[in-house]
């Protein structure tokens, strides 16, 4: 019989809502220490340490941002000192500022890319030394279905989400040989505040090209995002999986 092993520290950039949160509450309900990083809502992150604590597990909450990568790299080193070695990392933090392409203005591109890809870069850089000195670890990307079909009046997040799946499969080839995985995750419309902001014709829009006939939850995307960290995907890197309801953008 194989004695059996202690959770390990799961490190999520913004943890604080939708997505990142609900998968900080499900890898937490396996047991795994979190730490997790936000931008700005302190009331949101103090909830989810208390609901964290509540669960029975340790965690961290740091106001970090992923475009910063000094900051980064700090709040890794943190959360080894205080928690223990990262052996899950999911880069959920991503924003949108959608507009046609035409109308953009420089710092709606600059703005997005530097937060969804170099955010994504800087994480994926600060966890990935340590866990290839360790000779293991998983990371998780949040690419979206924008970034493999690309969807009008998103250019800028299309493009830095597309660029999240050659970073995820660039790094899965440079790293796997010494036992850590990097895989993304393509969700489609997802109900979180990030699509709140819909209209109800966008909405509906929407629902036409969905299969499935509805927006994802973030639950569902987190139960895809504990699948990628654990050993039930021990095989998988550099795959990107969709979670769309089978939308056709
Ligand atoms: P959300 O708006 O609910 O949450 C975004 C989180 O990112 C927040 O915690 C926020 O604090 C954090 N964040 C934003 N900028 C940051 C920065 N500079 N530094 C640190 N943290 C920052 O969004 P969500 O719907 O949960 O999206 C999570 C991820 O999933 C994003 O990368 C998003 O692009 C991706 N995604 C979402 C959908 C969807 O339909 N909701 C679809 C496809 C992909």
């Amino acid at each position: 019989m194989s004695a059996p092993t202690t959770p390990g520290v799961v490190l999520i950039s913004g943890g604080s809502r939708g997505i990142g949160r609900a998968a900080a509450l499900r890898l937490a309900a396996e047991g795994h220490p979190v730490s997790f990083c936000y931008q700005s809502d302190q009331q949101a992150a103090e909830l989810l340490t208390k609901e964290l604590d509540d669960l029975g597990v340790a965690s961290l909450a740091e106001r970090v941002d992923v475009t910063d990568a000094a900051a980064v790299r700090a709040w890794v080193t943190r959360t080894e000192q205080e928690l223990g070695p990262v052996t899950v990392a999911v880069a959920s933090a991503g924003i949108t500022r959608d507009k046609p392409l035409l109308l953009m203005s420089d710092q709606d591109w600059q703005q997005v890319t530097d937060t969804n890809l170099t955010g994504t870069a800087n994480l994926c850089r600060a966890v990935a030394f340590p866990m290839v000195k360790r000779r293991s670890g998983s990371i998780i990307t949040l690419s979206s279905v924008s970034g493999v079909y690309g969807n009008p009046g998103q250019s800028n997040y299309a493009a830095s989400k597309a660029g999240i799946i050659a970073l995820t499969r660039a790094l899965a080839k440079e790293v796997g040989r010494y036992g850590v995985r990097v895989n993304a995750v393509a969700p489609g419309m997802i109900e979180t505040d990030m699509t709140a902001v819909l209209t109800e014709d966008q909405r509906g829009d929407a629902l036409k090209h969905i299969p499935l006939g509805r927006f994802g939850t973030a639950e569902e995307v987190a139960d895809s995002v504990a699948f990628l960290a654990g050993p039930q995907s021990g095989y998988l890197t550099g795959s990107v999986l969709q979670i769309d309801g089978g939308i056709v953008l």
